[in-house]
C-alpha cells in the first residue's frame, strides 16, 4: 500500500489553503459584491412593437421549420398566457414596463403623452425640450432647436440597463448597454438613463440619431452605418408577400379592404417609393411601414454587436432591440390582414437570423434572449362586423368607431349645461389624451365647484355614451382601494400616477375604437381588453427549462429574468418574481 509521507501531506494542505486564499482574494478584488452570481455574456431583449400573443399559435403551421420561433419555442420557455396587468396598452408604456419591471403607476410613463397643468401643454413620454438631436441637422433652424428631443428623463424607475451599469460600477471592465429601435420612445424607454447608447430612426433624413442627453456625437459605427445608406436599397422594391398563396383560413380581412389604411395601397404589391422619384422623407416612412424597416434595424443591431464587441468580455452586456414595423403595418391593415401575417412570417426569419448571428459572435449557450411585445391590437371594426355577418353565432360584439372629437364636444356641452351657463364659452375640459380627460381646474376653482363632483358627473355621463364601457374618477383612483372582482378597475389603477394622470379615465367597450384624424381607417390599441394586453413571452438561454408554460404571467417578469441571467439584483422596487423553476432550480 502506497503511503504519502506526512510532510508531503502537510505541504499539500498548506498549498491548498494558500491557493484557496489567493482565489478568494482575486475573486473579491475583481468581482463587485453586487454580482456574486454566474452570468451569461450577453442578454438580448427583443421587442416586436404590436405583436399579439395569439399570433404564435394562430400561424404556427406557416412558420419556417428551422425558423426563429420554432427554435425559441423548442429550446426555450414559451409563456402562452402573458398579459399586461394595466389598462393603457401603448408603446411608450409597454417599453418602460419591459425595461423597469414595474407598472406605469411606478415608472410614471402613463401614456405616450400626458397633460401638464403648469405649462398647459402635452408632455411626450420620451422627450425633453432641453434636448437636441445628434447629429445636428444641416438645417439647424431655431425651430428645430426648440423641438424637444429623445430623453428618458420622465422615467421614475430604474431600468435593467441602469441596474447592470450600477452593479459593475467599480469593475474596470464596464458592461455595455445599447438600445436600438426605429421609434425614439422605444429606444429611449427600453434603455433608460445611464447607458452607452440609444438610437432611433429620424425619418426626415433616413439616419439613426440620438439626443445630447446621451452623447455629444454619435458612435463611429452609427455614423458609418448612416453613411452606408442601407435604407436606400429598398427604393422602388415593391413589398410582395413571402407566400403568395396562403390559405384564407389564416386571415379574416375583408377583401374589399374596408377600414384599412390606404397610404400604401389596400393590397399587395405595396409600393415603397412613398410617391417620390428618389429617397426622401416619405420614402423613409414607407420603409418603416413595410417589413424592410425591421431588416434595417437588424442590420444596425449586427453592427452594434460587432463594433461594441458585445458578449465577448468578462462582464455581461445588454442589447435592447425594438422592431417597430410590425406596429405600423398592424395599424394600417389590421391584425387579420395578409400584410400582418406576412410581416409576422418575416419576423420569424428576423429572429432566426439574429439567433444565428449571436451563435456566431457570442457563442451558443453564452447569451440569454427574451422576446416579447409592448402591446397587442384590436381588430378592425369592419372586419369584426363582416365576421359576425358571415357567422351570427360568433361571440363578438357590435363594434364601431367612436368619434373622439365628437365625444369631447358632447362632454363639454354636458359639463357647461350642468355646471355653468350653457351659452358660456368656458372650456371645461383642458385636454383629452388617449383614454382620459383633464378638467379645467382653474374653471372649477373660479366657479366654486367641487372637483370631485365634476369628475363624478362626467364619469356618470360617459358611462352612458355609446362605445364607453366604464369610467373612473381621479378622486376614486387616488384612494387606491382594492376592488376585488373589478378586474378593469385594477388595470386602470396600475396605469394611474397621481401627478400625471387625468381627472376622468374612460374605458372603451371591447372591439370599439376611438377614431381620430389619424385613425379614421386602420386600427389601434390602448385598452385593458385581452386583444391589447396579450403578448408573447419567450425566454431562451443557458439554464432555461425548455417547454410550454401555461400559467398566467406578466411582461414585468422580463426584468427579474434578465437580472437573474445577468447575475445581478433586479432594480429596487421590482416585485415581479422570476417564474418558478424557469432556471431549473
Ligand atoms: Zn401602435
Amino acid at each position: 500500500m502506497l503511503r504519502w509521507p506526512w510532510f508531503l501531506c502537510g505541504f499539500l494542505f498548506l498549498l491548498t489553503i494558500a491557493f484557496g486564499l489567493a482565489v478568494f482574494q482575486s475573486a473579491t478584488a475583481s468581482d463587485p459584491p453586487e454580482c456574486p452570481q454566474p452570468h451569461v455574456r450577453l442578454a438580448v431583449v427583443v421587442v416586436f412593437d404590436q405583436f399579439r400573443g395569439d399570433y404564435l399559435e394562430r400561424w404556427e403551421p406557416l412558420f419556417a421549420a428551422d425558423g426563429g420561433f420554432h427554435r425559441l419555442k423548442k429550446d426555450g420557455a414559451w409563456f402562452t398566457d402573458c398579459h399586461y396587468p394595466y389598462a393603457t396598452t401603448v408603446t411608450g408604456v409597454g417599453h418602460a414596463t419591459l425595461s423597469t419591471g414595474v407598472p406605469p403607476s411606478q415608472h410614471g410613463i402613463i401614456d405616450n403623452e400626458w397633460y401638464r397643468y403648469d405649462n398647459l401643454s402635452l408632455v411626450y413620454c420620451a422627450a425633453s425640450p432641453e434636448r437636441h438631436r445628434v447629429p445636428t441637422p444641416n438645417n439647424d433652424s431655431p425651430k428645430e432647436k426648440a423641438t424637444g428631443y429623445g430623453s428618458p428623463e420622465n422615467l421614475l424607475a430604474l431600468t435593467i440597463g441602469e441596474a447592470l451599469k450600477a452593479a459593475y460600477e467599480k469593475d474596470p471592465v464596464k458592461p455595455r448597454v445599447i438600445s436600438l429601435s426605429l421609434k425614439d420612445r422605444s429606444a429611449v424607454l427600453l434603455g433608460g438613463k445611464n447607458i452607452d447608447g440609444a438610437y432611433w430612426l429620424d425619418s426626415a433624413t433616413g439616419t439613426f440619431v440620438t439626443s445630447d442627453f446621451y452623447r455629444a456625437t454619435v458612435h463611429p459605427w452609427v455614423k458609418e452605418f448612416n453613411d452606408e445608406k442601407l435604407i436606400d436599397t429598398w427604393f422602388g422594391k415593391d413589398w410582395l408577400p413571402l407566400h403568395p398563396k396562403v390559405d384564407s383560413k389564416y386571415v379574416f380581412a375583408d377583401s374589399n379592404g374596408a377600414g384599412e389604411g390606404v397610404k400604401q395601397g389596400l393590397s399587395f404589391p405595396h409600393p415603397t417609393t412613398g410617391g417620390l422619384d428618389k429617397p426622401g422623407p416619405r420614402y423613409y416612412d414607407a420603409v418603416t411601414c413595410s417589413p424592410y424597416g425591421n431588416e434595417l434595424l437588424l442590420a444596425l443591431a449586427k453592427k452594434a454587436i460587432d463594433a461594441e464587441k458585445l458578449g465577448t468580455r468578462a462582464t455581461p452586456d445588454l442589447l435592447m432591440l425594438s422592431f417597430s414595423s410590425n406596429d405600423l403595418i398592424g395599424h394600417s391593415w389590421g391584425p387579420d390582414s395578409p400584410e400582418v401575417l406576412d410581416v409576422t412570417l418575416r419576423t420569424d426569419l428576423i429572429v432566426k437570423e439574429l439567433l444565428d448571428y449571436l451563435d456566431k459572435t457570442v457563442g451558443k449557450d453564452k447569451y440569454t434572449l427574451v422576446m416579447s411585445a409592448d402591446h397587442g391590437i384590436c381588430p378592425l371594426p369592419e372586419v369584426t362586423a363582416a365576421r359576425k355577418k358571415a357567422d351570427p353565432f360568433l361571440p363578438l360584439p357590435d363594434a364601431q368607431r367612436l368619434d373622439g372629437a365628437k365625444f369631447v364636444l358632447a362632454a363639454e356641452s354636458f359639463l357647461r349645461e350642468k355646471f355653468a351657463n350653457a351659452d358660456d364659452k368656458v372650456v371645461c375640459i383642458a385636454r383629452r389624451t388617449s383614454n382620459s380627460c383633464y378638467l379645467n381646474r382653474n374653471w372649477i376653482q373660479a366657479a366654486g365647484l367641487k372637483q370631485e363632483a365634476v369628475e363624478q358627473a362626467l364619469a356618470n355621463w360617459a358611462k352612458k355614451y355609446p362605445g364607453i364601457l366604464t369610467a373612473y374618477t381621479r378622486t376614486e383612483l387616488l384612494k387606491n382601494e382594492p376592488l376585488p372582482g373589478d378586474g378593469i378597475r385594477q388595470k386602470v389603477q396600475l396605469s394611474f400616477q397621481a401627478d400625471r394622470s387625468g381627472d376622468v379615465v374612460f374605458v372603451l367597450q371591447p372591439y370599439w375604437l376611438v377614431s381620430s384624424a389619424a385613425y379614421r381607417t386602420g386600427t389601434t390599441h390602448g385598452t385593458p381588453h385581452d386583444y391589447d394586453t396579450h403578448v408573447p413571452l419567450l425566454v431562451y438561454g443557458p439554464g432555461v427549462t425548455a417547454g410550454v408554460r401555461t400559467e398566467q404571467v406578466t411582461p414585468l417578469a422580463t426584468v427579474p429574468i434578465l437580472a437573474k441571467a445577468l447575475g445581478i439584483a433586479p432594480p429596487d422596487g421590482v416585485k415581479a418574481p422570476v417564474p418558478p423553476k424557469l432556471f431549473g432550480e
